[in-house]
């Protein structure tokens, strides 16, 4: 891998569930990557710095030793090689709202659950050899954790464990498999992280310029403008309810003394209940519009 100096480094998963959404976030980001078919970097054309391509489960590792020095990683790989290496080697700088998934215990259909306590002696198969080490240590069980690199739902029918540790965002694969999740070991989610190598003054400025750009995205990304009118009795119940709203505009309308047009950026999301209890308190003519960008 050729490294230039003077540009950042940004290690994505190659291919694989985070892969496009990790792209399409330094796109919103403004980031115009450059569509080469050199499958291992990419240069972005219009910033100082490049992607790099790699499993995900390198990018903790590429960023804690610098050789990159940002990254995109799901807090259950993160968290694995942390418990491993040590929490300090790279720094979380914000979960990124995608490629959610749950870390989850499971066993046979037919099996009965008698809480952690029941796995006593047991022996857990999983990918995730330290998370679930660290988990059954909280829970003072004393298991045996058997590592697996794949194919985790077949280690009860092989004989290899009774219980085990897997990703699950529906429980498809799980059922599939004839098996049912149990517990909730961990809750995951991509976050992007930082090396913590001291880093040359331009880098470091570089990073914080992309952190910035990065941190507007994640800002407008559930945001929404709200307009509606009020009559002034409700305004101290809707400024209660407009989600993560700062001080609303308030405008008369004309010709209805005693009605006003609220107007305001939700920092939330907006739900259709939200609405509901709005007009419950007296709320009409309520408007939820996009917003694309926002500059504090
Ligand atoms: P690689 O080739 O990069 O090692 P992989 O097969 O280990 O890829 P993927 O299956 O692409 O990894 O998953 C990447 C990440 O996506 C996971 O580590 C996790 O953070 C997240 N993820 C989201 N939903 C799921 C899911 N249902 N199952 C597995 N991972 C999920
Ligand atoms: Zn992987």
């Amino acid at each position: 891998m050729l490294v230039d100096a003077e540009r950042l480094h940004i290690a994505v998963q190659k291919s694989g569930r985070l892969s496009d959404l990790s792209r399409k976030l330094l796109a919103d980001a403004g980031l115009r990557i450059a569509n080469g078919k050199n499958a291992l970097t990419a240069r972005i054309e219009n910033f100082p710095a490049d992607l790099m391509f790699v499993r995900d489960d390198d990018i903790p590792t590429f960023v804690a030793d610098g050789v990159c020095e940002w990254g995109i990683v799901g807090e259950n790989v993160l968290k694995e090689f942390a418990l491993d290496e040590g929490e300090e080697r790279c720094e979380v700088v914000a979960p990124l709202g995608f490629g959610h998934c749950t870390l989850k215990l499971a066993i046979p259909e037919a099996g009965e659950w008698r809480g952690a306590d029941g796995l006593h002696g047991q022996r857990v198969a999983t990918s995730y050899p330290a998370v679930v080490a660290d988990w059954l240590a909280r829970q003072g069980v004393a298991a045996e954790v058997v590592k697996m690199n794949g194919a985790v739902e077949l280690a009860p029918r092989l004989g290899i464990a009774p219980v085990i540790c897997d990703l699950v965002s529906t429980g498809a694969t799980l059922e599939a498999n004839g098996l049912k999740a149990v517990e909730t070991v961990l809750e995951s989610e991509a976050v992007l992280i930082r090396t913590r190598k001291p880093l040359a003054p331009v880098k470091a400025e570089q990073g914080e310029r992309l952190c910035k750009r990065i941190d507007g995205v994640l800002g407008t990304r559930d945001a929404k403008y709200i307009m509606l009118n009020a009559p002034s009795e409700a305004l101290p119940a809707i400024t209660r309810l407009l989600p993560g709203a700062e001080a609303p505009t308030v405008l008369p309308l004309h010709g209805r003394p005693g009605h006003f047009a609220v107007h305001a950026v939700c920092r939330e999301s907006v739900f259709w209940e939200t609405l509901q209890e709005l007009k419950g308190v007296g709320a009409s003519a309520i408007l939820v519009l996009p917003i694309e960008k926002m500059l504090p």
